[in-house]
């Protein structure tokens, strides 16, 4: 069975329209990615919802109609219905690091540590820090501005009071 292209338009929103495996966004890929269904057609999948997942071209290829066959075979990770963070630690140097022996496999199948979305990861994570600083930057201005604010009313009161300070001794002077 074909699937709609309601269907279609609703598992992509539904991802946000990004790779529900590794995570890149069609922003990213410069195109429309592709829905695969995490049990295979072949392996007895149906195109039922929960069976769909929007999925990259390259995980979707590596991923192909995998489905465990025998009882020692392992499930692949299913991003909807566990989150990423059950099976995966990201390392600073952008590499995914098992935490469960799906993850292990997940990794190893779809290839989630190829060298293209370890770039991409880090890439993110510069982004990300840039996007902090300046955040942070804004803050500091909005802080300098009001402390400026606050030494011009300063300087006026100081005005002020040397005036007063003239006056007063203007009206001793006047007193002798
Ligand atoms: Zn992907």
């Amino acid at each position: 069975m074909t699937i709609s292209p309601a269907i279609r338009r609703l598992v992509r929103e539904r991802a946000q329209r990004c790779c529900e495996f590794c995570g890149v966004s069609e922003t990213d890929t410069g195109g429309l990615l592709t829905i695969d269904h995490y049990q295979p057609i072949s392996k007895a999948g149906t195109d039922h919802l929960d069976n769909l997942l929007y999925s990259c071209t390259q995980c979707n290829l590596h991923k192909q109609n995998y489905w465990p066959q025998k009882p020692t075979d392992l499930f692949l990770w299913n991003p909807r219905f566990e989150p990423a963070s059950k099976h995966f630690l990201q390392l600073d140097n952008g590499q995914l690091h098992p935490l469960t022996p799906v993850g292990e496999f997940t990794i190893k199948r779809i290839r989630l540590n190829r060298l293209q979305l370890i770039a991409y990861r880090l890439h993110k994570r510069e982004e990300a820090e840039a996007v902090r600083l300046l955040e942070q930057y804004q803050k500091l201005m909005v802080v300098i501005n009001q402390l400026n604010l606050h030494s011009l009313r300063l300087v006026d009161e100081q005005a002020e009071l040397l005036l007063l300070q003239q006056e007063l001794i203007n009206l001793l002077k006047g007193y002798r």
